[in-house]
């Protein structure tokens, strides 16, 4: 078994603190939701564990393993089993998204290793019909003039390629119609196991409708003020987030 171990991390950026001492665990085999109003630091925690280097860790740690991920770039972390699905995929002109893949998995052999490229189309082309990929997306350019929801399934076929230790999609399921937020999660239930461990970052309950996660987590002003089962997320929908607002963190759950 794997884990990630965030200890009171504090990150700013530009002076403003936006995470402000978050601890959150979690393991291999089991799926965490973290929610939380808009401007909360979600899409920031996300950043910080992929190793964005325009935020600022001013406190705390990240530990895989027991490991510091804090000092190592972001290739070391993903060549670690770290993967990172953002809110807003980049678009990179010029590299297909077959080629894309192949050579972020090449990159993951040993010295001398030569991955089959038999293979890989085998493979490529299975994960591809599982998300309804349409077959001439290889050759497109990655993300480049993707709609909103084939960007979110194109994370989604990286991360069903790569096959990480631990996954953090951040609002995979932002833009999406019904039909594509439940191609999207019959990638993750499928991409789900023993094997991998996955955050959830989402705005809305919906996705969690069609991804049942192990433990929900809710996020505000830069810390998890509460953290529960799947159930949480239900009490959430119907109460919105302000009650948890109106109280300090210390104090969530006391009464
Ligand atoms: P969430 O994903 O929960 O909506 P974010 O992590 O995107 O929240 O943002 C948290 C706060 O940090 C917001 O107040 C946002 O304006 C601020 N913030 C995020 N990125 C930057 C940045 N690059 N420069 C300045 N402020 C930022
Ligand atoms: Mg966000």
């Amino acid at each position: 078994m794997s884990s990630i171990v965030i200890q009171e991390l504090r990150v700013s950026i530009a002076d403003k603190e936006i995470i402000r001492g978050l601890s959150l665990e979690f393991s291999t085999g089991e799926v965490h939701a973290v929610m939380g109003p808009n401007g909360s630091g979600k899409s920031t925690l996300a950043k910080v564990m992929a190793g964005h280097p325009d935020y600022q860790v001013t406190g705390g740690d990240i530990l895989m393993d027991g490991v510091s991920i804090l000092e190592m770039e972001p290739d070391e972390r993903s060549r670690r089993g770290l993967f990172m699905a953002f809110q807003y995929p980049m678009e990179i002109p010029g590299v297909s998204n077959a080629n894309f893949l192949r050579a972020a998995l090449q990159a993951r052999l040993p010295e001398g290793e030569e991955l089959d490229a038999v293979e890989f189309y085998q493979r490529l082309y299975q994960k591809m019909d599982l998300l309804e990929i349409r077959r001439e997306f290889t050759a497109r350019a990655v993300n480049e003039g993707f709609s909103g929801g084939e960007k979110k399934r194109n994370e989604i076929l990286q991360l069903a390629m790569l096959e990480p230790v631990f996954a953090v999609l951040d609002e995979t399921d932002s833009g999406l119609d019904i039909d594509a937020l439940k191609v999207v999660a019959k990638g993750v239930n499928t991409i789900r196991g023993p094997e991998i461990g996955i955050l959830l970052i989402t705005h809305y309950q919906r996705l969690l409708n069609y991804i049942i996660p192990d433990f929900v987590h809710v996020m505000s002003e830069g810390r998890i003020v509460r953290s529960g089962g799947k159930e949480l997320a239900l009490e959430l929908e119907s109460k919105g987030y302000d009650w948890l607002k109106a109280v300090k963190p210390e104090t969530v759950g006391a009464n």
